[in-house]
């Protein structure tokens, strides 16, 4: 995968040098070019912003730089690239984006800093490009390069050969797919020593009973996500909750709904 990333900061993209993506990178599987988007502004204060049409606070970000600098990066675009702006006012990146994106060859990240990328440069660029406004998350940063850099992340774990356990992914939460754990968080995880500061691990993660393990790692999923994130439980089909999933809901405090409760 190629991933370019167009930004006002290259020097704030050094940690994809750094572990899983820095390996991945070093090892062919994603190829990463930052370009400074002050290469294509031509004064002699290399300027990007300027005061915004119908006044209010803060500055935004020039439509000139930014339509050269994606001309250029976009002029040897791989088939089916994409371009992701990261916004508070896009829509919400989830997991199944991180995994759409995942299976793209090529990404362009444009970094928006100040009040914003003239809206004009997004329009345009749809005119030859996929174009995603992205969040990631209720909140304002002070600028697209840390989203970018949590986008990236997400993405760059799901390529193929990233993780050392390709079961690992599908494990975690917001797993997706059919498994066992589909559309819940992951419960609590323990390891070595079986007891710490006279805490001990869960006796049943001891048993080395395949089936109750995985039973036990499912009522702490279902309890998880009910405390932390009852939109999940509500979105989970019906029948894909058994009789014991609706007890540990029920017993969480979970009001679960009709048809639900009918089974
Ligand atoms: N005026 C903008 C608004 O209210 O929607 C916020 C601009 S913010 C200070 C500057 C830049 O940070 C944005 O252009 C965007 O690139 C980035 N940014 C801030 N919050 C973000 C979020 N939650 N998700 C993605 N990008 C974000």
């Amino acid at each position: 995968m190629r991933i370019d990333i167009i930004t006002i900061f290259p020097e704030y993209f050094r940690p994809l040098h750094v572990s899983l993506l820095g390996k991945a990178a070093g090892r062919g599987i994603v190829e990463f070019a930052v370009h400074d988007l002050r290469t294509w502004a031509h004064d002699t204060h290399r300027t990007v912003d300027d005061a915004p049409f119908g006044g209010g606070p803060g500055m935004v970000m020039t439509p000139a730089p930014w339509g050269e600098a994606l001309h250029a990066v976009t002029s040897t675009a791989l088939p089916g690239a994409r371009l992701v702006v990261p916004t508070p006012s896009g829509i919400p990146f989830r997991q199944e984006m991180a995994a759409t994106y995942a299976a793209c060859d090529h990404l362009v990240f444009a970094c928006g800093r100040y009040e914003g990328i003239d809206a004009r440069v997004i329009e345009d660029a749809r005119t030859s490009m996929v174009v995603d406004e992205v969040s990631v998350g209720d909140y304002v940063l002070s600028g697209g390069e840390p989203a970018a850099l949590v986008m990236i992340d997400a993405i760059g774990r799901l390529l193929p050969g990233v993780l050392g356990n390709v079961a690992s992914a599908a494990d975690d939460s917001f797993g997706g797919g059919a498994g066992p754990m589909a559309g819940l968080l992951e419960g609590p995880v323990y390891t070595r020593p079986r007891v710490w500061r006279g805490r001990e691990v869960p006796g049943v993660l001891l048993s080395g009973d395949h089936a109750a393990i995985a039973r036990w790692q499912r009522d702490e999923a279902l309890r998880r996500t009910a405390a932390y994130r009852p939109d999940l439980v509500a979105k989970i089909a019906a029948d894909a909750l058994d009789a014991r999933d609706r007890e540990v809901l029920s017993r969480a405090g979970f009001p679960l709904r009709g048809e639900d409760m009918a089974h």
